[in-house]
């Protein structure tokens, strides 16, 4: 049986300079709502990713040719940390940042390349990742939306369902079933499309909370150029596995709740109960080691080496830490949940979001599943 063991992680170097850089961007920024600070990932400030890109904190880790910066995954890590802790509006370029660019530098051609990747360096171009469908979610291999060959390019006929950030996104990278008749992962692709083509009509998905976040995407005889195809026709699945691993390993699936944690102890101060001690205790331990897994995968991928497995039980490690918070904390402090602190806010908003945590990205069950039969027991 494979074992993970999270390894000592060697830092580098430039880790508090480039901490220092997050934090003078979050001061120019100004003040943060205390409460959309909490699972701050899905909430898009499209001038604040800006100002990430001015700041050379986009993009980092890819070719300069491309507008990168050619840093190293830990250095990555540093800032995503370093903003998901302050609780920064970070959702307008998280998915182009953490994925969307990374698959384009790898299976995109070159004029592809050149059109979208400096401009999500640049904190101008966000994209939206068009998987889920009203009857393929955890089953993906179920897609039905089709692109069909129309002299050179192609059309796209479907829909697609809570995704995410649909309605600021400039790209979507949808999964899509090329070949008329096939079934389950045979016969599909990956498109780049852009969100102002004819025919594509987005209709906001409003969450429990009021927000929104999430959409249902319509494609109705979308005409695509031939260079909208993502990598290689039939190699979908492969290229979408992929993309899913990059979607897994970050920090992002522990650090959701971690603002109400570091309000807890702020308001609990010197004089905190056995009882917040007990738990501002356990959760900073629990924090510490989930940093050190997640961190390890990092260090894995930037070796080069498959993470997948190791990005999986961090993801459902962190999703169940991140979701537990709110309900502990309001299990263990005494107060009214409509009151106007912010630490009744943070928590009164995080009790409604978190059972979403351990859906998005794949659901726990699905997980879990992964996990074992990456673990060899299934
Ligand atoms: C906040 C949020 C943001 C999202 N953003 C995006 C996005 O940007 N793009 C996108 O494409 N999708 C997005 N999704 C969709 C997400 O990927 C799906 O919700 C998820 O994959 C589950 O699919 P489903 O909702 O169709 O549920 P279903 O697949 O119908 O599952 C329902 C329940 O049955 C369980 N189940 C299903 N199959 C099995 C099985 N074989 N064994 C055991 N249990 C099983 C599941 O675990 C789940 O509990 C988002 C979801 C959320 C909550």
């Amino acid at each position: 049986m494979q074992t993970f063991e999270p390894e000592a992680i060697d830092w580098p170097d430039t880790a508090g300079a480039l901490r220092d850089r997050v934090r003078g961007v979050l001061a120019d920024h100004g003040p943060l709502d205390p409460v959309l600070r909490a699972n701050s990932w899905t909430k898009p400030d499209p001038e604040f990713s800006r100002r990430l890109g001015e700041a050379d904190l986009l993009g980092m880790t890819w070719p300069r040719e491309y507008g990168g910066h050619e840093a190293s995954q830990l250095e990555r890590y540093v800032v995503i940390e370093e903003l998901l802790a302050a609780g920064a509006p970070v959702g307008a370029h998280w998915i182009a940042d953490r994925q969307s660019g990374p698959l384009i530098l790898r299976y995109g051609d070159e004029a592809m390349k050149r059109r979208w990747v400096p401009a999500i360096a640049r904190g101008e171009a966000f994209a939206c990742i068009g998987l889920s469908e009203p009857s393929s979610g955890s089953d993906l291999a179920s897609v039905r939306t089709s692109a069909r060959r129309e002299g050179e390019g192609w059309v796209l006929n479907g829909q697609k369902v809570w995704t995410t950030g649909a309605h600021v996104a400039h790209f979507m990278i949808a999964l899509v079933r090329t070949e008329p008749g096939s079934e389950r992962q045979r016969g599909l692709s990956q498109f780049l499309v852009p969100m102002d083509t004819p025919g594509i009509s987005v209709k906001p998905i409003i969450d429990l909370t009021g927000a929104h976040e999430f959409n249902e995407v319509f494609f109705e005889n979308v005409g695509l150029s031939p260079d909208a195809l993502l990598g290689t026709e039939g190699d979908g699945w492969a290229q979408a596995t992929a993309e899913l691993s990059l979607e897994r390993s970050g920090p992002e699936r522990y650090l959701s709740s971690m603002v109400l944690l570091l309000e807890l102890i702020r308001v609990a101060g010197d004089d905190a109960g056995p009882s917040v001690r007990e738990l501002a205790g356990r959760l900073a331990a629990e924090a510490w080691t989930l940093r050190l897994m997640s961190a390890s995968v990092a260090a894995k991928l930037a070796r080069g080496e498959d993470a997948s497995l190791e990005a999986t039980i961090v993801k459902d490690l962190g999703n169940s830490y991140e979701q537990a918070i709110p309900e502990l904390v309001h299990r263990t402090v005494a107060m009214d949940l409509d009151g106007p602190d912010v630490l009744s806010m943070v928590t009164a908003y995080l009790l409604q979001v978190s059972p979403s945590f351990s859906l998005r990205g794949g659901t726990r069950e699905i997980i879990r599943g992964i996990i074992a039969r990456g673990l060899g027991l299934r």
